[in-house]
């Protein structure tokens, strides 16, 4: 249905041209390389090329697919069959030597370069549907079940970039299309890099363990953080944890449909800030997830966003002393009505393995 509801929110002299990949994703459900989706008010055009054509014959349902030809002639003939004047652009992920080759192709017509699309879209991708909210929780359960499976084999002697691996090979084990981004896993002083690389650095006694991961599955995402202590931890790593455990859950508390993005950053951030540690937590505090692993709504203190009824946040407050350690706690969450649904069951009591 994505197609024909953007279709419903274009005039009638309108029609979209959505190039980009995560949005040719999303309004499709068809992941490809290359393709070219055209919507109009009453139609539209799916164009890819033949690595694509027989796969998206049968993935995508709601407008006619044709294998891609003379490109601009194509969709010139779609444009004239439905009487669009008009062509709204992607202006937040076009490049301008797309839009100048469209420009000369297409002489005819004249290209809307406002945000109006890119709002439309992240509109539509903030606001989940069952079917969408199922793979999230399917990815999260199958990082969780990972991340589960690798908790025995994080130990002194170690190194970071072996439980890398064994993480991501795990989550791709248990059913993961793919992983959301290169697993973050850094311990002692590389954990006050909030996104540090895993390198030959091995796990001491003594160490914050700090991993940030996440599945795909059904082209969503998972997202993801738990501080681990390994051995005995010290008073002040004691300290810190507790205080980003506190701020995260008063972030999440704060969570419900139509506050701010910007008051949920704030939620948070505040309890860090009344700890001393204010100059410590350099990042937002959340993203939306989605078809891409950063989308809207956005939680930090200059987002504009709003957290809409089925949205998804995560909300991930850290605390990163240099040359020390850092921690960060992070949850994918639903917003509801009064409040949110939590997507993430891992325990945040600090593990001490
Ligand atoms: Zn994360
Ligand atoms: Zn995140």
């Amino acid at each position: 249905m994505n197609i024909r509801n953007l279709g419903s929110k274009l005039n009638t002299n309108q029609a979209a041209l959505i190039l980009s990949e995560e949005n040719r994703l999303y309004f499709t459900g068809f992941p490809s390389s290359n393709g070219t989706l055209v919507v109009t008010p009453e139609s539209g055009v799916f164009i890819t090329d033949s690595r694509y054509i027989e796969a998206a014959e049968n993935a995508v349902t709601e407008v006619p697919v044709r294998l891609q030809g003379q490109l601009y002639q194509q969709v010139f003939d779609l444009l004239q069959e439905s009487g669009c004047t008009e062509i709204l652009v992607e202006a937040e992920r076009m490049t301008l030597k797309e839009l100048n080759t469209w420009r000369k192709m297409l002489p005819t017509y004249s290209f809307n370069v406002s945000t109006r699309l890119d709002d439309l879209a992240n509109e539509f991708r903030q606001q989940k549907c069952e079917e969408e909210v199922e793979q999230l929780q399917k990815a999260q359960d199958i990082a969780e079940a990972a991340l589960t499976e690798l908790l025995p084999l994080i130990k002194p002697g170690v190194a970071e970039r072996d439980l890398a691996n064994e993480l991501e090979f795990r989550m791709r084990r248990l059913g993961a299309e793919g992983i959301s981004f290169d697993s973050i896993v850094v311990t002692g002083e590389n954990s006050s890099k909030p996104h540090g690389v895993p390198g030959e650095k091995l796990v001491e006694t003594g160490d914050f363990v700090t991993i940030d991961f996440g599945a795909i599955y059904g082209h969503y995402h998972s997202d993801c953080t738990r501080t681990f202590a390994v051995g005995q931890p010290s008073e002040e790593m004691v300290n810190v944890y507790e205080t980003v455990l506190k701020a995260q859950l008063t972030g999440l508390s704060a969570i419900r449909a139509g506050i701010s993005g910007k008051s949920l950053d704030n939620a948070a951030r505040q309890v860090i800030v009344d700890a001393g540690y204010g100059e410590f937590f350099g990042h937002s505090t959340g993203h939306g997830v989605g078809v891409e692993i950063h989308e809207h709504p956005y939680a930090g203190p200059k987002s504009e966003d709003t957290l809409s009824l089925n949205s998804v946040v995560t909300c991930e407050p850290g605390i990163y002393l240099p040359g020390k350690f850092g921690v960060r706690i992070e949850d994918t969450v639903l917003v509801t009505e009064d409040g949110y649904r939590n997507f993430c069951h891992l325990t945040k009591d600090l593990i001490v393995l």
